[in-house]
């Protein structure tokens, strides 16, 4: 799987310098850690981009209907010259290429691919919201993406990790294996 983003949008993003984007991973149809292993390889492999690191996955209960297989998620940190929406556009090839199709709200997914935050920027378009909505309390973000990043931080100054003190409780379980091999990634220029 390898995601392409040869957009108008792409190209003007080569005249950037990096930024730092926090991606959460999920799936919970098919292989879901095969699914998310693949999904690293292919963030890895973005155009203009590098996959600085990656959390353990991590194993929950699903937080929508109830009746679907439980979520494997995690976190990576990419350093991209991709602009946000170019950014998106190749998350959302990737999910298509992964074989996601359409369900109900909430509901079991191949994979997602969501932008937790680009930079310290914040935006409000009609296809993209930065910090991603909703993950300020959502513990199977917010663990896997303190435990790569603890003093991140969101545009408005909280603290990844003292969102995760105060997040509702939520089951988690934590497997040994990270979803991307840290030791192999390139440093970042
Ligand atoms: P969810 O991840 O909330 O379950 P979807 O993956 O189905 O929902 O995405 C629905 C829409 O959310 C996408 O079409 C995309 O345009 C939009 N979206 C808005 N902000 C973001 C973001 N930060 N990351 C990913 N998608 C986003
Ligand atoms: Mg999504």
């Amino acid at each position: 799987m390898r995601g392409g983003a040869s957009s108008p949008a792409a190209d003007l993003a080569l005249k950037m310098p990096p930024v730092d984007a926090f991606i959460a991973l999920g799936s919970n149809l098919g292989d879901p850690l095969a699914q998310i292993a693949a999904a690293c390889d292919a963030l890895a492999h973005l155009p203009h981009t590098h996959l600085v690191c990656a959390s353990k996955r991590y194993v929950n209960p699903p937080m929508g209907p109830q009746d679907q297989p439980d979520y494997v998620n995690a976190v990576v940190l990419l350093s991209t010259q991709l602009a946000p929406l170019a950014l998106l556009d190749a998350l959302q090839a990737l999910e298509q290429a992964a074989g996601r199709f359409a369900t109900r709200h909430w509901g079991e997914r191949v994979l997602d691919l969501d932008i937790l935050t680009y930079g310290s920027q914040t935006i409000q378009t009609e296809r993209l919201t930065i910090p991603h909505v909703g993950m300020a309390d959502r513990r199977f973000v917010l663990a896997p993406w303190a435990e790569i990043a603890p003093q991140a931080q969101l545009p408005d100054g909280r603290h990844i990790a003292d969102l995760l003190d105060a997040a509702p409780n939520h089951p988690l379980q934590v497997m040994s294996a990270v979803c991307w091999d840290n030791s192999d990634v390139k440093a970042t220029d």
